[in-house]
């Protein structure tokens, strides 16, 4: 049965591909003239993969922020694909296919550097109904997700109205269960459903609501706002590798400083960084000012289109507890250096039970910290070795901000900008020459993904 009905936009019509008196069973559908979103906006590969699966017979949407950051005018992080097709359907249409995730199976199609992911679209969780494919673990946590639905159930697993919009390449025409449209016209961030029961399923939720609010300047909505501080730890539940993903696109986005105080604000920083949250608690110190700066610094960067890493932010993050181990392991003896080592190790050991740290990231966050003993004790012929060692610079912007945080005298980094510029060539002429890089054959067995939801 399909009816239709007016809606917000002129020409808009609801329809219903069901006869029941289902809340969710009208979707507003708004036609290509009524809406801003034109192919030339829309990936070359995204399009392709959707005009494949359509001529092959199945649905194929766009939906989720590619739909979403469209409307509002901005360039679209990636480009997200829901159909009907199931992965190994989308395997078989495409050879560049892989499919990932075991709680979330998924396929991606690879064009070089552009993954196009494709989702088949998946039904409600109700409540008291698991099954070997849809599972919830005693705090209603969804541990897995791979009951295949149509279009409208799709809709409403999604996370936010404004998420859950779909692109259909049939006639480019916009399609809208649960109300996304006016949100965007409203700036507001809401979730769909039940906001307790729906952080309850995915506690990465209340990350996701601040990201977005950052990014989109949105408000949050009430409801969706209400439980977020008193279901924080339930972040304590999700794994240390996927709080870590999550991390990345809080602080490496372009956003930390806004992400970081609302985070702040909502009890949430805490479940990432729990000794970092309590090294801020206390106000006796210039942490918060080197934390905040850092955050600043890390934002310009980004603007500038800068290189960041992790590295640097966790170094930042981490300092204030490493410090007051490191003086605790002085006071029973142990030598500054030492002290400093002994403090580090077990500083990135704690936090890795929280979020996880690639190692790639972890040893040049360590050496920061080390080389700012270093840096300290500055003059002597030890101090030219310091220009040619590959983490000086990074740990010369730590100590600046140190400085600008007044945790060490300027005069301490003022002495190394000169240094720096009466020994010009040193830091040039010893770094490593890009040597190319032997290509080594990768293992074509995917491996499991941490997919953020
Ligand atoms: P961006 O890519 O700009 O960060 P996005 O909205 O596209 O934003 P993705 O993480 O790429 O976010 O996810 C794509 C879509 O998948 C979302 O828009 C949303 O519809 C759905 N989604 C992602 N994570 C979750 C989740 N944890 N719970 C429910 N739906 C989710
Ligand atoms: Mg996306």
């Amino acid at each position: 049965m399909v009816l239709y009905a007016q809606a917000n936009h002129p020409q808009a019509t609801a329809v219903s591909n069901k006869g029941s008196t289902d809340i969710h069973n009208a979707a507003t559908l708004i036609p290509r003239p009524e809406h801003p979103i034109s192919r030339v906006n829309i990936s070359p590969n995204a399009m392709k993969v959707l005009y494949r699966l359509k001529e092959s017979g199945y649905q194929a949407h766009m939906v989720g922020g590619g739909v979403r950051d469209l409307l509002l005018g901005r360039e679209p992080k990636d480009f997200d694909i829901a159909t009907d097709a199931h992965p190994e359907d989308v395997r078989r249409l495409f050879r560049n296919c892989r499919l990932i995730g075991r709680r979330f199976r998924l396929a991606h199609v690879v064009f070089g550097r552009e993954v196009i992911e494709v989702a088949t679209f998946r039904a409600v969780h109700e409540a008291g109904a698991d099954s070997a494919a849809q599972q919830t673990d005693q705090e209603g946590r969804l541990v897995r997700d791979n009951v295949y639905g149509d279009i409208e159930g799709d809709a409403f697993r999604r996370d936010f109205t404004v998420n859950a919009l779909y692109y259909n390449v049939a006639d480019f025409s916009i399609v809208d269960y649960t109300g996304g449209m006016a949100d965007i016209d409203a700036g507001l961030l809401r979730l769909i459903g039940d906001p307790d029961t729906r952080y309850r399923e995915d506690p990465v939720r209340m990350l996701r609501v601040v990201r977005f609010a950052t990014k989109l300047g949105f408000r949050i909505e009430a409801n969706t706002e209400e439980p977020i501080v008193r279901l924080a730890p339930l972040l304590g539940d999700i794994p240390p590798a996927r709080l870590f993903d999550e991390m990345l696109k809080l602080f490496m986005g372009g956003s930390a400083l806004d992400n970081f105080e609302m985070l702040r604000h909502y009890n949430l920083f805490g479940q990432l960084f729990p000794m970092t949250e309590q090294s801020l608690a206390y106000e006796g110190n210039c942490f918060q000012a080197l934390v905040t700066r850092g955050m600043k610094n890390t934002d310009t960067r980004i603007a500038e289109g800068k290189p960041v890493t992790p590295a640097f932010l966790f170094a930042l993050f981490l300092w204030q507890p490493v410090r007051e181990r490191a003086a605790q392991l002085e006071a029973q003896g142990q030598h500054p250096v030492q002290a400093l080592q002994h403090a580090s190790s077990q500083i990135i050991s704690e936090q890795a039970l929280v979020m996880s740290t690639p190692k790639r990231f972890s040893l040049p966050m360590r050496e920061i910290w080390m080389l700012q003993l270093r840096l300290e004790d500055m003059g002597g012929r030890r101090s030219r070795r310091m220009l040619s060692h590959p983490r000086f610079r990074a740990a010369y912007d730590f100590l600046l901000l140190r400085a600008e945080a007044g945790e060490v005298p300027v005069a301490t980094g003022e002495w190394w900008t000169k240094f720096q510029e009466d020994n010009p060539q040193d830091g040039v002429q010893k770094t490593t020459p890009a040597r190319p890089r032997k290509r080594r054959r990768r293992r074509s067995k995917a491996k499991p993904e941490v997919k953020s939801e």
